[in-house]
């Protein structure tokens, strides 16, 4: 409790620890605060039944939606967030996808920002996470400036 530090992220998860990434080299001191443990190897960690179909890692907190009705968020409280478990394909969101839209559930508002505002961050986060691909062969997938790196 007595460390000091000029940048403060919490949570560990993708966009948390992206953020500590990118600013590691800034001689900033950064401190990470994570609520969740870091998870152990168990024979339940390499099971797909017991995380997906029994939610073995799943968080029991429950949330309350609009309507004033509880529901499960589908959240992991561990180092790494959700990361832990996704799936790891790192799809781009599609130009269409800022815009309002209609949705199964309801409609989306859209983003206050554009696709083409985003589009070097999504660059930057693809080399992090050395994403790889061809995304010549997908005919929605949105304008890049560049390939893969
Ligand atoms: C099973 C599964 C599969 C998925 N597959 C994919 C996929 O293939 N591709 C894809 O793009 N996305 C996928 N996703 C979604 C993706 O994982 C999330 O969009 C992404 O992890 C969100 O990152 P985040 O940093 O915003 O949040 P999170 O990863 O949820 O991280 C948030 C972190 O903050 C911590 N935290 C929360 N509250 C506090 C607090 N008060 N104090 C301190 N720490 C706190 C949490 O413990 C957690 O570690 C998947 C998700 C799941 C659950």
């Amino acid at each position: 409790m007595d460390q000091t530090a000029d940048i403060v992220i919490i949570g560990s998860g993708i966009g948390g620890a992206s953020l500590a990434h990118s600013l590691a080299g800034t001689g900033r001191r950064i401190v990470i605060l994570e609520r969740g443990e870091h998870l152990r190897d168990a024979p339940q960690a390499r099971d797909d039944r017991a995380i997906f179909l029994e939610g073995f890692y799943r968080s029991t907190e429950e949330w309350l939606g609009d309507d004033g009705q509880a529901f499960l968020p589908g959240n992991y409280y561990y180092v790494g967030g959700n990361s832990k478990f996704f799936g790891a394909v790192m799809y781009r969101y599609r130009l269409e996808d800022f815009s309002p839209r209609p949705h199964m559930d309801g409609a989306s508002p859209g983003w206050p920002i554009t696709y083409h505002e985003l589009e070097p961050w999504y660059e930057r986060a693809e080399a992090i996470f050395k994403v790889r691909g061809d995304p010549t062969q997908d005919p929605t997938e949105p304008p890049r400036t560049g390939p893969y790196r």
